[in-house]
């Protein structure tokens, strides 16, 4: 018997989704590789498309914000297109987004959610009440809808209770789980009248509210499927599985395939294999779905799409149908698929670019596989993350305030921020991981010089640009953990680490020029200035000089 998912999504969360190019793209990729669906991921999707008119009015909307009217009109007609596409290529279409969320008009409108000290009341009846009138118009109106899938309650929602500002009486005594409980029953009813398909994504930053939620959903109903991350916390591609993975009945698992933590597909970068093994666990726990992301909310003009990183997507995708698939078939699918560069901006149709060839498929296959080892060992400090959604740090706080405030996995797997305490060990632990990380690199950059592939020009240009772009790329990420290291030895009196600190900024300088040389003037697309941003290394020095200039001697 073949083992497969039920559910098989890809997902689109960048503003791409409201270009019907890339929404075709989408769905002919997922068509090809038999996903069963597709997901618009956009916080306030629903508020996009429906006012809703029950609170207000034609008239209103005409008064508080006419231009609102017009643009909501012109995405009612843009969704029902995208319906009709996917319809017709058999392919479900899901919406997912965050709650509360609300336009601003809603405040003008019904002023008394706002609290008694001037901010948003997180647990104002009316917000309870809107959201249900809320979905309730949005499938009726579309009812091709498949399926919502929303966040709760989470620090990016507008309102919420787990950053709640407003300190009104009721918000003081309302128990979290009781707040989740309200919100999931009242966005549950309009989607189970409709016989639609609800699934909670479990977004918690930390472990008390993860339970809530969760003991909150199993209360509200058995029906409601749990979508989570394949890693706790976040998607980083050196975790531990999510424990929450087999907790739930009905469970979908998300997955990263562009790359928001191993270079956002601006250098290659193959996660199939750690794929391949997390769904083999995955299935085994009984989960249901597999959520299938190409690309990310914060970035325009870049995605799986115009990069070698399609080979993830298209891996997630096979993978999820047929588990028993080996890896070769799903390199080789990526080569029939064609490579695509990501110094194009995604809006760009890419000149057709398939391998013809074995050899050039294992050359092709080696460079992304290889830029996978390069990552863990470079943009990460023994599996803490050492970049801000892959680019460099522009400030010594940051060397401290990601791994272990943002980020920090120690509840997952306890002592892992160990590595930073300041010890000659760990510095020399941390010098020999990026020692390797860089040699690897330029092992990587002597490789793709070593022979011409059958390619377009495009993709040489793609092939030339990173035997020097990697490199440095991982360069920035060992000087900025390393001057990190010395001035908190430094600052704890470590004999001879002031001077350390000092030297260590020397080279910054040379290597914010190689970064503007490298992509400055060239018109790749805006990817590539933030991946090499010569001047965040510069205001990382900077910082660090401000913070050496306090230690006493
Ligand atoms: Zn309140």
């Amino acid at each position: 018997m073949r083992r497969t998912f039920e559910n098989r999504l890809l997902e689109l969360h960048s503003t791409g989704m409201w270009n019907i190019y890339y929404v075709d793209r989408a769905i002919e990729i997922a068509k090809r590789y038999c996903c069963t669906g597709i997901i618009f991921h956009c916080n306030e999707f629903v508020d996009r498309v429906v006012f809703p008119s029950i609170f207000f009015s034609k008239a209103d909307i005409m008064e508080y914000n006419p231009v609102r009217n017009s643009i909501t009109k012109n995405n009612q007609y843009y969704l029902k297109a995208v319906l009709e596409r996917c319809a017709k290529n058999n392919l479900k279409f899901y919406v997912e987004t965050k709650e509360f969320n609300f336009d601003d008009h809603l405040i003008y409108k019904y002023p008394e959610v706002i609290g008694t000290d001037g901010k948003i009341c997180a647990t104002h009846p009316f917000l309870f009440e809107y959201v249900e009138g809320k979905y309730r118009e949005f499938l009726d109106m579309f009812p091709e809808v498949a399926g919502v899938i929303v966040s709760l309650g989470t620090k990016e929602s507008k309102v919420t209770i787990s950053a709640n500002k407003c300190h009104c009486r009721r918000c003081q005594n309302t128990d979290i789980g009781e707040w989740y409980k309200k919100l999931i029953t009242a966005i549950y009813k309009p989607i189970s009248e409709k016989g639609k398909e609800f699934v909670v994504r479990d977004f918690a930053y930390d472990k008390t509210n993860q339970d809530s939620m969760l003991a909150a959903v199993e209360s509200v109903s058995k029906d409601i499927i749990m979508a989570v991350k394949k890693a706790p916390h976040d998607y980083y591609p050196v975790s531990i599985d999510n424990p929450a993975i087999g907790k739930s009945d009905n469970q979908w698992v998300e997955f990263d395939t562009w790359g928001q933590f191993f270079a956002l597909g601006a250098f290659p970068c193959s996660v199939v294999e750690d794929i391949h093994e997390r769904l083999i666990r995955c299935y085994d726990k009984g989960v249901k779905g597999i959520m299938i992301r190409t690309d990310w909310e914060n970035m325009t003009q870049a995605s799986v799409f115009n990069s070698f990183n399609i080979v993830n997507a298209i891996g997630a995708a096979m993978i999820s149908n047929n588990l028993d698939i080996t890896d070769d078939e799903i390199y080789k699918a990526w080569g029939n698929c064609g490579i695509f560069s990501p110094l194009i901006a995604d809006s760009y149709k890419q000149v057709d670019c398939r391998i013809k060839n074995k050899e050039d498929l294992d050359y092709f296959t080696h460079i992304v596989k290889e830029g996978f080892r390069i990552i863990k060992k470079g943009m990460y400090g023994k599996k803490n993350l050492l970049a801000l959604n892959s680019q460099i740090f522009d400030r010594i706080d940051h060397s401290w305030y990601i791994p272990m405030v943002q980020h920090n996995r120690d509840a997952w797997e306890p002592g892992c921020t160990d590595i930073f305490k300041p010890t000659e060990e760990n510095i020399a632990f941390l010098k020999k991981e990026k020692e390797e990380a860089l040699e690897m690199a330029y092992e990587l950059s002597n490789f793709i010089k070593s022979r011409k592939a059958d390619i377009s020009s495009s993709i040489q240009e793609y092939l030339d640009f990173l035997t020097e772009a990697f490199p440095a790329y991982i360069e920035g990420f060992a000087l900025e953990v390393r001057t990190y290291m010395y001035v908190l030895m430094a600052e704890n009196n470590k004999e001879g680490y002031l001077k350390k600190a000092r030297e260590s900024l020397l080279p910054y300088d040379n290597l914010a020029e190689r970064y503007k040389k490298l992509v400055r003037g060239k018109c790749y697309g805006h990817q590539m200035l933030y991946m090499l941003d010569g001047d965040r290394l510069l205001a990382y020095k900077k910082s660090a000089e401000e913070r050496i200039a306090k230690i006493r001697n």
